[in-house]
């Protein structure tokens, strides 16, 4: 079966609800009670199914626009499991992957590498979330602590 390409499934129940009401009117003439039921039965049925179509239509709408949006952005990408929008083709500006896997979603961006206890990291501007991307060398940090210039 071919569907016209921006047809709702509520709107091709609808059509067929507007049919079904004109065969309706014609069986009224014929003063035939079963078939005046079983088309009523069929209408009933019909108006559920819209209803059932309606929600089923908004299920479609919301899960489409999800998938836009996975398009615009990449990630998690390895080694620090960032985000990238897609228009960073050189990935300069890194998303925070806590706010971009949050419900709802956020787009917070990490600040610039710092260097930071002898390692490298970085925030997220939103929820200041850290990211190493050189793990912090404490070792390092002692051992120049205890060193005594004087001594
Ligand atoms: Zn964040």
């Amino acid at each position: 079966m071919d569907f016209p390409t921006v047809a709702t499934a509520a709107s091709l129940v609808s059509n067929a609800i507007s049919s079904l009401k004109n065969v309706r009117e014609m069986a009224k003439e014929t003063s035939n009670d079963d078939l005046n039921a079983k088309i009523n039965d069929a209408y009933g049925a019909l108006l559920d199914l819209r209803e059932y179509a309606l929600v089923i239509d908004d299920e479609n709408r919301k899960l489409k626009e999800q998938i836009a949006a996975k398009a615009n952005y990449l990630g998690p990408l390895p080694p620090h499991g960032y985000y990238y929008s897609a228009s960073d083709a050189d990935k300069k500006h890194p998303l925070c992957p806590k706010c971009y896997q949050s419900d709802p979603q956020q787009l917070g961006f990490m600040d610039e590498p710092k260097n930071w206890s002898y390692g490298i990291k970085r925030d997220c501007k939103l929820c200041g979330k850290t990211i190493w991307e050189v793990p912090p060398n404490y070792a390092q940090h002692e051992t120049l602590r205890e060193y005594d210039p004087y001594g």
